[in-house]
C-alpha cells in the first residue's frame, strides 16, 4: 500500500513528488512513455524563475527527478494502462503490476494536436514538427510554414524567424486568435507572411517535405504551396484517455480540478497541463504539483489519521 501514486513525470508530477517526499509519504512516480514530459522538448527554458542563464528542458527533468529521489520518491519507468479510483483504496495498473494507494495525483500532461491529414505522420522528423525549439535549427535559411492562429503559432513562428529565411503562417480563418502584442510583432517581422482562410489537405514530399496541399475554405481553390518544413501549432490534447468516464473532464477533455487541485473523486488530485488549457508553463505546472501534493498529504492526514508507514 502506497500513500501517493503520481502518474506523470513532467514538472507537475516531479514537483508533487518532491513535496510528497518531503512530507515523508514516499511517493511512487509512474513516469509514462515520455519521461520528463513536454518540457524536455524545450532547448532552453529562459523564463523559469531562478535561472537567469536559462536551463535545458531535459536538464530540468533530470534535476527534478534527482531532487524527488533525494526526498524518498520511487521512480517507475512504466506506462499506466488502467485505473480504479473510486473508494478508499485506488488501484493503478501498469503492463506488469497493480499498485494500490490512498491517493493518486494525475500529472499526465498534454500532447500537441495533429492535423490528421495524409503525409503528416510519414514526414514527422522529415519536415513535419510540433516543436520549434527542438527543430528550428534544422531549417536555417529555409522556408517553413506554421499552421495555426493562436499564441503558440505566432510565438513559435517568431522564434523560427531566427533560423528560417521565411515563415508563412497559414490560418484557417481571416483573423488571428493570438494576443495583440504577438500579432503586432508578427506583422512587423519582415520574414513573416500570412495565408488566410486556408487549411492543409496534405503534406507532400519526396524523402522530406517539399509542399503543402492547401484548400481555401472560402473559394474552395486548391493549391500546392512549396515549403521545406511545416510546424503545427493548433492546440493540445490533454492526456486523459485513461480517465474518461472515471473522472470529470471538461468539453476540451481537460481534467476538472478545483482551486485545491481536487478532482471530483476524493483522494484524487490533478496538476499541470492535464488540467490547464490556459497557462501551460513549466512554472505553473510545478506550482500546481506542489499544491496537489500538499492536498494529498492533508487528505491522508484527515482520512487515515496518519500516513501509512513507508510503502
Ligand atoms: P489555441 O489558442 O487553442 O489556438 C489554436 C489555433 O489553431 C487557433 O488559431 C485555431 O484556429 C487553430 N486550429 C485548431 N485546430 C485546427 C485545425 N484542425 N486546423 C487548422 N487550424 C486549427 O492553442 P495555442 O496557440 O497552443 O495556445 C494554447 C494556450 O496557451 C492559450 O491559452 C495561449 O494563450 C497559451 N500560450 C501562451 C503563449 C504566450 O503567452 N506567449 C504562448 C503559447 C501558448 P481558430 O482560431 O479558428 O480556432
Amino acid at each position: 500500500m502506497r500513500n501517493v501514486i503520481i502518474i506523470g513525470s513532467g514538472p507537475a508530477g516531479l514537483t508533487a513528488a518532491i513535496y510528497a517526499g518531503r512530507a515523508n509519504l514516499q511517493p511512487l512516480v509512474i513516469s509514462g512513455l515520455e519521461r520528463g514530459g513536454q518540457v524536455t522538448l524545450t532547448n532552453d527554458l529562459e523564463n523559469y524563475p531562478g535561472f537567469p542563464n536559462g536551463l535545458g528542458g531535459f536538464e530540468m527533468y533530470q534535476l527534478l527527478e534527482q531532487q524527488a529521489i533525494k526526498f524518498g520518491a520511487e521512480m517507475l519507468y512504466e506506462v499506466v494502462t488502467e485505473v480504479e479510483l473510486k473508494g478508499e483504496i485506488k488501484k493503478v495498473k501498469t503492463t506488469d503490476q497493480v499498485y494500490e494507494a490512498r491517493t493518486v495525483i494525475v500529472a499526465t500532461g498534454s500532447n500537441p494536436k495533429r492535423l490528421g491529414v495524409p503525409g503528416e505522420d510519414q514526414y514527422i522528423g522529415k519536415g513535419v514538427s510540433y516543436c520549434a525549439t527542438c527543430d528550428g535549427f534544422f531549417f536555417s535559411g529555409k522556408h517553413v510554414a506554421v499552421i495555426g492562429g493562436g499564441n503558440s503559432a505566432l510565438d513559435e513562428g517568431l522564434f523560427l524567424t531566427r533560423f528560417a529565411a521565411k515563415v508563412t503562417i497559414i490560418h484557417r480563418r481571416d483573423r488571428l486568435r493570438a494576443d495583440a502584442i504577438l500579432q503586432e510583432r508578427a506583422q512587423a517581422n519582415e520574414k513573416m507572411d500570412f495565408i488566410w482562410d486556408s487549411v492543409v489537405e496534405e503534406v507532400k514530399g519526396q524523402g522530406s517535405v517539399n509542399a503543402l496541399k492547401l484548400k481555401n475554405v472560402k473559394t474552395g481553390a486548391i493549391t500546392d504551396f512549396p515549403v521545406d518544413g511545416v510546424f503545427v501549432f493548433i492546440g493540445h490534447h490533454p492526456n486523459t484517455d485513461l480517465f474518461a468516464g472515471k473522472l470529470q473532464l471538461d468539453e476540451g477533455g481537460y481534467l476538472v480540478t478545483d482551486r485545491r487541485m481536487r478532482t471530483n473523486l476524493a483522494g484524487v488530485f490533478g496538476c499541470g497541463d492535464v488540467q490547464d488549457s490556459v497557462y501551460r508553463q513549466a512554472i505553473t505546472a510545478a506550482g500546481t504539483g506542489c499544491q496537489a501534493a500538499i492536498e494529498a498529504e492533508r487528505y491522508i492526514a484527515e482520512h487515515a489519521g496518519k500516513a501509512y508507514p513507508g510503502r
